[in-house]
């Protein structure tokens, strides 16, 4: 693969993203959990000391969703980002959230530990080059019908702008199979360990949409060799206001993370 300048790894050091006292990338198994989206102060402080109790090492939580449908619940914005703030001061879980317009990066900085970019912006580059010149970390995932070449590129788009920080997310990728909402391509985790020295995750919860093959598919991310996983955990699925046939409840997220780690620790027995 051509002109991966930064992204490439031609004989560099891993990169081992550091969040707060979280590290991506150093051989721990890092877990991302939380809501879809922010909806109620309730809601995200109750799920964030759930799933810090559980075992996450980060609160996930949109405040802005990109919905495929204008008419869905769009997220709370600044108020979502607020009611984050908050979670974090509760549990101290650095917090990861989406940003979906170049315009908000600045200030959105102020209350994400992390960026998201999502699959539906993978290539929307003035937000990828806005991210580059902040100084958080930046969560990139794929396209859902990007190729590993191209996610790589727009890897290199955040790097050329000086932020070293990026976090690759597999999230799954549109195939004809229908039964699941995408295909989990997690030959990509191998694949872009060999390729580049960045950091990935995986990302279940989109890649399945189904919340009977969340734990199967975190635990064969383990055993593909990823960083981390982030997932969606809800407290009550049935109210959600986005994703809700794929969210985890607190006990099905707490069963999971146990048997996570203990993969992972076997794993490492094996290494
Ligand atoms: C999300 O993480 O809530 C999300 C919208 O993910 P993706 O961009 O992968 O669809
Ligand atoms: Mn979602």
């Amino acid at each position: 693969m051509k002109d991966l300048k930064l992204a490439g790894i031609q004989g560099r050091k891993r990169t081992v993203v550091r969040v707060g006292d979280v590290n991506v990338g150093d051989g721990g198994f890092v877990i991302i959990a939380g809501p879809c989206a922010v909806e109620t102060e309730d809601q995200i402080i109750d799920t964030a000391k759930q799933v810090k109790a559980a075992g996450a090492d980060m609160l996930r939580g949109g405040a802005f969703k990109p919905r495929t449908s204008p008419y869905a619940f769009q997220g709370l914005g600044l108020k979502g980002l607020k009611l984050l703030d908050k979670a974090k001061a509760e549990t101290g879980l650095p917090i990861v959230t989406e940003v979906v317009d170049a315009r908000d990066v600045s200030w959105v900085c102020e209350y994400a530990d992390v960026l998201q970019i999502g699959a539906r912006n993978m290539q929307n580059f003035s937000l990828l080059k806005e991210v580059g010149k902040s100084n958080r970390a930046v969560l990139l995932k794929r396209g859902m019908h990007s190729t590993i070449e191209e996610w790589l590129n727009c890897a290199e788009y955040v790097l050329n702008e000086g932020n070293p920080n990026v976090i690759l997310c597999e999230r799954g990728i549109r195939t004809f199979e229908k039964y699941t909402r995408n295909t989990l391509d997690l030959s990509a985790v191998p694949a872009v360990k060999e390729l580049t020295h960045l950091p990935i995750i995986t990302d279940p919860t989109h890649a399945t949409g189904k919340v009977s093959l969340i734990p199967p598919m975190s635990l064969a991310s383990v055993a593909a060799g990823a960083d981390g996983i982030i997932v969606e955990v809800h407290r009550n699925p049935a109210e959600a206001l986005s994703d809700k046939d794929q969210a985890l409840t607190p006990p099905q997220f707490a069963d999971m993370v146990k048997k996570v780690r203990k993969l992972h620790a076997a794993m490492k027995g094996i290494e």
